[in-house]
C-alpha cells in the first residue's frame, strides 16, 4: 500500500533538479532546520535520503562534490552476491545480496543480468570444491542450477576448464543519481558541491556549517541528527565531531584498466584467479570496453585516486595469462576506487565486506554500503534513524526508485539531475567515461556547449 501511495504521489509531480533549483535551493538554505543532515551522497547516503523522505521526514542531503564521486563511481559495477564471501564462510551476507541482487535486476532498469565464466584453477579452485559452491550460490539466488563444465574455451594450460553462472551489473553512478532524484521528488534537498566542514553541538541538535566549492560561499543549518555517509572520509567528519577516531575503518584501494573489446571478444564475463597472488580478478565486457580488476591494498589517504604503475602492471600481468595478446597498448583508461571497510584484518581480502553503524552523540556513521546491498543497508540504518527521532518509519519494501529518464540523456542530466560540468555528465551520467572507447573525449565540446546554452554561463 505504502509503495503504491509514493508511485502515485511522484507519478504526477513533474520535478526539475538542476543548476536552477541548486541556486533556489541555496538561497533559502542558511538556518534552515531538518530531522537529518546526510553528509555525502554516494550509494549510502543517497538509498537512506529517498527512503526517509518516502516517510516524509525532512532530509538535506549534500556532497562536497558530485553525487556519487567518490567510491560508488568507481566499483566493478556488479551487483552480486559474492563467490568470495561465500567462499569465505559468509554465507548470510551471500543470501542478503543475492536477495537484493534479484529485486535490483526485476525492479530497476539499469540493472542487467550478467554471465560469468569462472576459470578452474588447477592450484587452487579445485573443480569439485567450485561445483559446490556455485550449487550452493544458485540455490542461495534462489535457482536450484547444477552448473555445467566446460573445457577448452579459454587458453592458458593453468586452468582445466570453466562453468558459467549469473549476476548482474550496473552504471553504479547512475544508481546514485536515481536514487537521488527519486529524493528530490519525494521532496527532499540535495545539494552537490556543498561541503561539511563544522558539525558541533548545540542545545537543540546540530550545527552543519557548509561550503559551497563554486563561490566559497558558507552556509549553516541545523538537525535533529547528522548522518555520516562519507564513505572513505568518514573519520574526516567523525574527526571534526567528536576529535577522535573510528578505530576499525580500514580503507583499501581498488585500480582497474579499461581496455579495448575489440582486442578481447568475449561473449560473458570471465573471474579467474591471479597466478601472482591468488587473487580473485574479474574480465567485465561493458559497451565498447572491457573493465579488468582489481587490487586491494591497504592505503591510508582517501583522495588518493591516480592508479600506481604497480597496480596497472599487476592488472595487466594477471590477465595476460588467460588473454596473451594484451598489451599495455590496449588500455585506453583506468580508475581507483577506496573501499571502506569495518573491520580488523592483516589481509584486506579478508576484512568483511558487510556494513557498520555507529551512533556517537548525535552523529550516525555509516560504513561499508555495498552498492549491491545498498537497500538493505538503508532500512536497517532507518530503523536506527527512527529509534532515535522517535518515530514509526515505514521501511519494507523501500527504498525505491521513482525515477526515470525521459528523452535525450545530456537534456536529462541537466535539468533532471543536476549534473553541473562536464566531469559530472561524463563519467556520473552517461557513463562515457568507463564504457567508451576514447572515454567521451570526442563529446567534450558538445557537453560544454550543451551545458552553456543550459546555464547561460561559462562552464565550470
Ligand atoms: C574497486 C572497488 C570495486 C567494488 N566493486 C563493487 C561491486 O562490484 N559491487 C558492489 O556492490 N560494491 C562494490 N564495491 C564497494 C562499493 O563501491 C562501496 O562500498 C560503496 O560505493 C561505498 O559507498 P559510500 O556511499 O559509503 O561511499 P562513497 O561512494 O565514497 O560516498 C561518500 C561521499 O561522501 C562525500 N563526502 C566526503 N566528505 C564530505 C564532506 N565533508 N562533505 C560532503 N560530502 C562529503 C564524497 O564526495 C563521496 O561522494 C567496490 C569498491 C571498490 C573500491
Amino acid at each position: 500500500m505504502i509503495e503504491w501511495i509514493i508511485t502515485m504521489e511522484a507519478l504526477f509531480c513533474p520535478m526539475e533538479f538542476s543548476y536552477f533549483t541548486r541556486k533556489r535551493d541555496l538561497e533559502k538554505l542558511n538556518g534552515s532546520f531538518f530531522d537529518v543532515v546526510i553528509v555525502g551522497g554516494g550509494i549510502a547516503g543517497a538509498g537512506i535520503a529517498s527512503l526517509l523522505s518516502s516517510n516524509k521526514v525532512k532530509v538535506l542531503l549534500v556532497d562536497k562534490g558530485d553525487f556519487a564521486s567518490g567510491t560508488s563511481s568507481n566499483s566493478s559495477k556488479l551487483i552480486h552476491g559474492g563467490l568470495r564471501y561465500l567462499a569465505q564462510g559468509h554465507l548470510l551476507l551471500t543470501r542478503e545480496l543475492l536477495k537484493e541482487r534479484n529485486y535490483l535486476v526485476r525492479n530497476v532498469d539499469i540493472v542487467q543480468p550478467m554471465k560469468f565464466d569462472i576459470l578452474i584453477d588447477v592450484d587452487s579452485w579445485g573443480k569439485k570444491t567450485l561445483y559446490m559452491g556455485l550449487l550452493l550460490y544458485n540455490i542461495l539466488g534462489g535457482k536450484f542450477r547444477l552448473p555445467n563444465f566446460i573445457k577448452g574455451k579459454y587458453s592458458y594450460d593453468g586452468y582445466s576448464g570453466h562453468f558459467t553462472y549469473e549476476d548482474a551489473a550496473t552504471d553504479d553512478a547512475l544508481l546514485v543519481v536515481y536514487n537521488v532524484a527519486t529524493f528530490v521528488k519525494l521532496g527532499g534537498t540535495a545539494i552537490n558541491y556543498l561541503e561539511a566542514t563544522r558539525i558541533k553541538d548545540t542545545e537543540k541538535g546540530v550545527e552543519i556549517t557548509l561550503k559551497d566549492k563554486f563561490d566559497m560561499g558558507e552556509y549553516s543549518v541545523s538537525g535533529k541528527i547528522v548522518l555520516n555517509a562519507t564513505g572513505p572520509w568518514v573519520n574526516e567528519i567523525y574527526g571534526s565531531y567528536t576529535s577522535e577516531r573510528i578505530n576499525n575503518l580500514q580503507l583499501t584501494r581498488g585500480a582497474h584498466i579499461i581496455v579495448r573489446k575489440d582486442k578481447l571478444s568475449l561473449d560473458n564475463a570471465v573471474v579467474f584467479r591471479s597466478h601472482l597472488d591468488g587473487r580473485q580478478m574479474f574480465v567485465i565486457p561493458r559497451g565498447e570496453v572491457v573493465l579488468i580488476g582489481t587490487t586491494d591494498d591497504f592505503t591510508e589517504r582517501p583522495d588518493s585516486l591516480t592508479v600506481k604503475n604497480e597496480e596497472r602492471e599487476y592488472i595487466l600481468n594477471s590477465a595476460r595469462k588467460i588473454f596473451p595478446s594484451l598489451t599495455s597498448e590496449d588500455v585506453v583508461g583506468e580508475y581507483v576506487g577506496i573501499r571502506p571497510l569495518y573491520g580488523k584484518g592483516s589481509d584486506p581480502g579478508r576484512v568483511t565486506r558487510d556494513f557498520y553503524v555507529d551512533v556517537t552523540g548525535r552523529m550516525v556513521t555509516v560504513m561499508g554500503v555495498k552498492i549491491t546491498n545498498y537497500r538493505n543497508a538503508a532500512r536497517k540504518i532507518a530503523r536506527r534513524l527512527g529509534r532515535i527521532l522517535n518515530v514509526d518509519l515505514k521501511v519494507d519494501g523501500l527504498p525505491l526508485i521513482l525515477y526515470k529518464r525521459e528523452g535525450d540523456e545530456i537534456d536529462s542530466a541537466l535539468r533532471n539531475e543536476c549534473a553541473l560540468t562536464v566531469d559530472d555528465v561524463l563519467k556520473r551520467r552517461v557513463g562515457h567515461f568507463y564504457f567508451k572507447t576514447d572515454q567521451g573525449r570526442s563529446t567534450v565540446e558538445g557537453i560544454k556547449k550543451r551545458i552553456e546554452d543550459y546555464f547561460k554561463t561559462d562552464v565550470k
